[in-house]
């Protein structure tokens, strides 16, 4: 289910994030904004031909006051510990630099596949400069011009290539879940917490670098489930590991490989503007979301604390209505217990079927009660449902002209098919077609 993941690296200025946008286009997900940055995407989830993968733009990662030397080093180490296939960018106008030679030195220390992309050859005339790059020891330099879009399909073929064959093919039947939150929160507190509960499985399957630090625990009831470690829990240690953006990206790379997340928020300090991305992005990636509200403890509580909590978590991220929400302690262990418990009934839903006979019944049933929106004298028509996907479960509606859907009516059809089945943790997605 892990999609590969593609990183651009290079020196500054060469078009690695001129490249990232073309490669992303219009599909990107999620905005990922921390002003004062100038780019502000750094991590798409893109396809080429029907293949799905993951973009990161390297150059966005900002690592602070270092010298540039070390900051082009340090991208270039992300790139390996995250990539699957790298794109090594280089520009045409300057030809090879010594920085483009240090980039290179770092990347012979990895065996994973780079592909060279010689950028700014805007037109046929420049591509006879691009076999200079031979020299940099990765092959075939692949002439590119980011900003018309120029070569970019060549890239991708010669990218999608390279993908892994079916890597992570491993027969594995537990819930892969993870903990997603601001520095601080808890969460490797919580990692802990759960382990100590729990009986831990040593696996003996080997893993690539990146997802060795995942953990599979056993609950008493035989429920198998993998921690899915985003980095900076457990694995504290280089400098650009404490740097935002690499979290981010981190918890974008977790949510991404994991069935379930848990968004993880502080009681003592409530919501921040931060705690909001990573949520959306785990909603808009269509995983099932529990809401871990931890420090539990740090709260003088009368009756009333829980349901404010509560309610003000509604308010704040409205698109998680679906999301249960637990308040936990991992310090006195308070509700800890259950937190599996959840996870597999939220993972339960997010992996349920509906059968067409029993979901149409309840789809006619609402149309029936509720006619269904018009526009300039015409009626939208619904003629049939079926459950075409799970993981989040996805439904298409065959109807007369999907343009007479109503966002309105979408959401209340929505409502309707939640409160026949127990939807409860997992966005669902609703398609209309238009039948034949
Ligand atoms: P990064 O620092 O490597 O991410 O580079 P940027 O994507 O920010 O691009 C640096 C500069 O190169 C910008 O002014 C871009 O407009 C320019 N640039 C990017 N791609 C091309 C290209 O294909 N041709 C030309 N002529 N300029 C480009
Ligand atoms: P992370 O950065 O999200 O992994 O957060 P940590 O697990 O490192 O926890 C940050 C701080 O909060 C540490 O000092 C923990 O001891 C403390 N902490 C974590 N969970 C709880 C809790 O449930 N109650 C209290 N009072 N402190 C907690």
């Amino acid at each position: 289910m892990a999609n590969p993941v593609v990183a651009i690296v290079g020196r500054p200025n060469v078009g690695k994030s001129t490249i990232f946008n073309r490669l992303a286009g219009e599909r990107i997900s999620i905005v990922e904004d921390t002003p004062g940055v100038t780019r502000d995407r750094i991590y798409a989830r893109t396809e080429w031909l029907g293949h799905p993968f993951n973009l990161i733009d390297t150059g966005g990662i900002d690592i602070g006051d270092e010298p540039f030397l070390t900051q082009i080093t340090e991208q270039a180490e992300i790139a390996i510990e995250e990539a699957d296939v790298i794109i090594f960018v280089v520009s045409v106008k300057e030809g090879v630099t010594d920085a483009d030679e240090k980039v290179a030195r770092i990347l012979y220390r990895t065996d994973k596949p780079v592909v060279l992309a010689v950028n700014k050859v805007d037109n046929p005339e420049l591509r006879a400069d691009i076999y200079d790059f031979y020299s940099l020891g990765f092959g075939e330099p692949i002439p590119v011009a980011g900003t018309h879009g120029i070569g970019t399909g060549d890239l991708l073929d010669k990218i999608i290539k390279e993908f892994p064959k079916d890597a992570t093919n491993e027969e594995d039947d537990s819930i892969k879940f993870s903990f997603i939150g601001r520095p601080n929160v808890g969460k490797s507190s919580l990692v802990n917490a759960i382990l100590g509960e729990n009986r831990v499985i040593v696996s003996n399957i080997e893993g690539t670098t990146r997802d060795a630090i995942d953990t599979r625990f056993e609950t008493e009831d035989g429920t198998k489930y993998t921690m899915i470690d985003t980095a900076g829990i457990r694995k504290k240690g280089k400098v650009y590991e404490n740097t935002e953006k690499y979290s981010v990206l981190r918890a974008m790379r977790a949510i991404d490989r994991s069935d379930v997340v848990c968004v993880v928020l502080n009681a003592e300090e409530g919501i921040r503007e931060q705690d909001k991305h990573v949520a959306g992005y785990a909603h808009e990636a269509g995983r099932a979301i529990v809401i871990v509200v931890n420090k539990w403890d740090t709260l003088k509580k009368d009756n009333k604390t829980m349901s404010d909590f509560e309610n003000l978590i509604r308010q704040e991220f409205q698109y998680l209505s679906y999301a249960p929400i637990v308040f936990v302690s991992a310090k006195t262990k308070q509700r800890l217990d259950k937190l599996p418990e959840l996870i597999k009934r939220v993972n339960d839903n997010h992996e349920q079927r509906i059968s067409s006979a029993i979901l149409n019944d309840v789809v006619m049933d609402v149309i029936a009660h509720n006619p269904t929106p018009t526009d300039n004298g015409k009626r939208l028509r619904i003629y049939y449902a079926t459950q075409v996907a799970i993981k989040p479960p996805t439904f298409v509606i065959f109807v007369n002209d999907p343009e007479l859907m109503h966002f309105s009516y979408e959401r209340f059809l929505e409502n309707q098919i939640r409160e026949a089945f127990d939807f409860e943790g997992t966005p669902i997605h609703i398609i209309e077609r238009r039948r034949k």
